[in-house]
C-alpha cells in the first residue's frame, strides 16, 4: 500500500501516473486529502475506477480518535489518536484570540529521555509518517469544523529525530494546492539536536524554532535533559547564534520552571549570562504534573519573580498562559495512561 498522504505533490503525479490515470487527478486527490475527508469515497469528483484503484493500492492514513478531552474552562481539546498499529499519539486545540492553534506529535514515544516529561515513558516505538504527522491537524480541523491556522509542533517526540518525515509534512501542509498555511504560522520545538537545528535554518528560514531549554549550565541540563550530554550548551548556543544568523529570526527558549530545580536567583542570573548574546525571547513555562515524578511546579508569584529578574537583566521574559489546566494538560499523559 502507497501511504498517499505522505507522498509529496510530485509524487502523488507519479503515482496517479502509475495508476494509467491523467496527471490532474493528483491535483483533486490532493485536495480532498486536505480538506479532510476520511475515504476515497468521499472524493466526489473522482471516477469510480480511480476510486477502486485508489482502495485497493493506496493507504489514506487516517488516524482514529481514541478519546478527546475538553476543558469547561476555555475549550481546549485534548486528543488521543490511534494509528493502525495500535500505537497511540497526542494533540491539543488551543484556542486563542488569534484563532485556533494545534499542538501535534511527531513520534509515538520519544528517546530523549528528559527526566520531566512524560512522553518518554516506554521509549519510542516509532516515527510517525510526514501523513500520520498530517492527519493530527486535519482530524481536528474536522472535528472542530473550523480552520486551522498556527500548528506547533510540541506534541510527543522530537521532531528532528524524524527530520525527513517533518519536513515532508511542512512541504505538503504549506503547499498552495492543499491546506496550504504559511510556514511562518508554524513552531517547530527541539530539546536541541545541534544538526537538526542548522539544517532547519537553511531548510525552513520562515518557520518560527523554539529550544527547549529548562537549565542554564551543563551539569543541571545533563541531569534533566540527556541529550545535553551529546551537544552541550556551548555548541547549542553556538548552534542558535548561527540560526539568527541565517534566518534572522529570534529563537524562542522554553524553559519549564521547577521547584527548588532550576528556579532560583542563581538560576536567572546565569540563564542571563548564557543568553546575552542571542537574539531570543524566553517562555516560561509553568510545570505540569507527571505521575510518578516528583517534580513541583512554582508557585505564580514565584515565577513573576523568576521573570522579573531576567527582564531587569536585559532578557525578553513571557510567562506561558495555561490552558486546559483542568485536562491532562502535559504532553504524552492521555497516552501513557493509556498504555
Ligand atoms: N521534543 C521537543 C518537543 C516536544 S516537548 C522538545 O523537547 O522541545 C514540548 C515542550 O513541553 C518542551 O519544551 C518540553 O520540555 C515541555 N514539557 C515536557 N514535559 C513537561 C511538563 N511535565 N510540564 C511542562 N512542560 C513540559
Amino acid at each position: 500500500m502507497v501511504k498517499i498522504k505522505s507522498l509529496s505533490f510530485g509524487e502523488l503525479e507519479e503515482f496517479v501516473l502509475s495508476l494509467g490515470e491523467k496527471k490532474f487527478r493528483a491535483a483533486q486527490i490532493f485536495e480532498w486529502m486536505h480538506k479532510g475527508v476520511r475515504s476515497f469515497d468521499e472524493m466526489k469528483n473522482l471516477p469510480k475506477g480511480l476510486k477502486e484503484k485508489l482502495k485497493e493500492q493506496a493507504d489514506p492514513e487516517i488516524l482514529e480518535t481514541e478519546a478527546v478531552q475538553v476543558s469547561a474552562k476555555d475549550g481546549t481539546r485534548k486528543y488521543l489518536f490511534r494509528l493502525p498499529d495500535g500505537e497511540y499519539v497526542e494533540s491539543v486545540l488551543m484556542k486563542y484570540s488569534y484563532g485556533n492553534t494545534v499542538c501535534i506529535s511527531t513520534q509515538a514515544g520519544c528517546r530523549m529521555g528528559c527526566a520531566f516529561c512524560a512522553s518518554c515513558e516506554g521509549g519510542l516505538k516509532r516515527n510517525l509518517t510526514s501523513g500520520e504527522i498530517l492527519d493530527q491537524v486535519l482530524a481536528v480541523s474536522r472535528d472542530i469544523g473550523e480552520k486551522v491556522g498556527n500548528v506547533v509542533v510540541m506534541g510527543v517526540g522530537e521532531p528532528f529525530d524524524n527530520y525527513d518525515r517533518l519536513s515532508g509534512f511542512l512541504n505538503n501542509i504549506n503547499d498552495k494546492r492543499g491546506f496550504n498555511l504559511g510556514m511562518r504560522n508554524i513552531t517547530v520545538s527541539t530539546c536541541g539536536i545541534v544538526p537538526g537545528i542548522i539544517r532547519f535554518a537553511e531548510e525552513y528560514p520562515q518557520v518560527t524554532l523554539a529550544v527547549s531549554l529548562h537549565a542554564p549550565n551543563d551539569s543541571l541540563r545533563n541531569s534533566l535533559m540527556p541529550v545535553n550530554r551529546k551537544y552541550s550548551l556551548t555548541a547549542l548556543m553556538d548552534a542558535c547564534r548561527k540560526y539568527a544568523r541565517i534566518t534572522n529570526k529570534r529563537i524562542t527558549f522554553e524553559y519549564i520552571l521547577i521547584e527548588g530545580i532550576n528556579d532560583s536567583h542563581r538560576h536567572a542570573e546565569e540563564l542571563s549570562v548564557l543568553l546575552k548574546d542571542v537574539n531570543c525571547h524566553i517562555n516560561l513555562i509553568p510545570f505540569n504534573g507527571v505521575i510518578g515524578k516528583n517534580f513541583s511546579a512554582v508557585k505564580r508569584a514565584e515565577a513573576e519573580k523568576f521573570r522579573d529578574e531576567l527582564r531587569k537583566r536585559g532578557i525578553e521574559t513571557t510567562i506561558r498562559r495555561e490552558l486546559g489546566s483542568d485536562i491532562d494538560g502535559a504532553c504524552g499523559q492521555l497516552r501513557s495512561k493509556k498504555r
